[in-house]
């Protein structure tokens, strides 16, 4: 990233992208552009309501970040129906699938991985259900994915589960610095924004796809965190897709197992249900005596960084993110370090 600045309408840049494409689209497992945006990850969830909502949506919500996927509907000017499932929890395919039959709904919002509760989605039944509401309402139903900490840390197939709009963000399970997400659109997708006013300009998926083709970005692109992308897609490819989605798996495995034998010793407990669980992140229950912030602030003297609860779990949980370039070795030193800081 110290590298000098190159100018981005030029065929520096272009091979640049062209290099990084099909790399960021073995992550997403699609034959797919993936677009490249200069912004966080949210800019891409809007950009899935801007594209892909027509007038109402059914929003899945579990947590924060679906939370914030349904107040960006209603943001954005269309309306939305929540399906509410209990932070820890998550949704049924079959509920889902209710809930579309009754008609109206041109679009489906949901988070695969739940950062602020640890919950892993059951997305492959769940594009299946809408799938299947879909032709039984006779009416098209878009599926918008938040993949911000499922894509690069597990495998996440969004070609063969057809998913409309799945999108992440550089600093999680990519291991990149912030400022860059990353989605890509079904032809569904792009011909429903076609018929979509409204779209704006930054985050419109047809000037993502027009420039896409010249491997151009519509805008100044953050060139210093393409350079980063490139160097850390190479990266990813020498690991292997499949050997870093084990590597997540074995690292969840690992921090589920502690936490059910060292943490239950000391009052702790999985938040989500087994069969629920993030591959990328673990959210840890605490008994009543024990504050999540002091267990953090505690770590944080030893030189670890775990995560707090989030939201309104900010006291009752810590999380523990294991995604990105995490190893089993540094995972293991850092529960050694909570067995102790639980002990004082
Ligand atoms: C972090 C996160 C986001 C938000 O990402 P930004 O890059 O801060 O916009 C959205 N969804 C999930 C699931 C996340 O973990």
């Amino acid at each position: 990233m110290d590298r000098a600045v190159i100018g981005h309408r030029t065929s520096d840049l272009s091979s640049l992208l062209a290099e990084i494409d099909p790399m960021l689209r073995r992550i997403f497992r699609t034959e797919r552009p993936v677009y490249v945006s200069s912004s966080s990850a949210t800019g891409f969830m809007e950009a899935g309501v801007r594209n892909g909502v027509r007038r109402r949506a059914l929003a899945l919500v579990n947590g924060a970040f679906s939370e914030r996927f349904r107040d960006l509907v209603t943001a954005c000017g269309r309306e939305v129906e929540v399906y509410d499932v209990e932070w820890g929890g998550a949704h049924d395919p079959e509920e889902v699938e209710r809930r579309l039959r009754v008609g109206g709904f041109d679009s489906v919002t949901v988070v695969h991985s739940e950062t602020s509760s640890g919950v892993l989605n059951p997305l492959r039944q769940i594009a299946d259900a809408v799938r299947s509401a879909e032709h039984r309402v006779g009416e098209e139903i878009l599926l918008l994915v938040d993949g911000v900490t499922s894509v690069g840390g597990g495998l996440v197939e969004s070609g063969e589960w057809a998913l409309d709009w799945i999108l992440t963000g550089s600093q999680k399970a990519l291991a990149l610095p912030p400022g860059l997400a990353f989605g890509s659109a079904s032809p569904r997708m792009l011909a429903r924004a076609e018929t979509l006013p409204g779209r704006g300009q930054y985050f419109d998926l047809l000037e993502f796809d027009r420039y896409w083709k010249k491997h151009q970005t519509p805008n100044t692109p953050a060139v210093h965190l393409l350079f980063a992308l490139k160097t850390q897609m190479e990266r990813i490819e020498a690991e292997g897709i499949e050997a870093r989605a084990a590597r997540h798996q074995a690292m969840a495995r690992r921090c589920w197992s502690w936490v059910e034998s060292t943490g239950a010793a000391h009052g702790l407990s999985l938040f989500a249900p087994e069969g629920a669980r993030s591959l990328t992140v673990t959210a840890i229950s605490l008994p009543t005596d024990l504050r999540g912030t002091e267990i953090t602030a505690k770590l944080k003297r030893r030189g670890y960084t775990i995560g707090s609860g989030y939201g309104k779990l900010r006291d009752q949980t810590i999380r523990i993110g294991h995604m990105g370039d995490h190893t089993m070795e540094g995972l293991n030193q850092l529960l050694t370090e909570l067995e102790e800081v639980l002990g004082e």
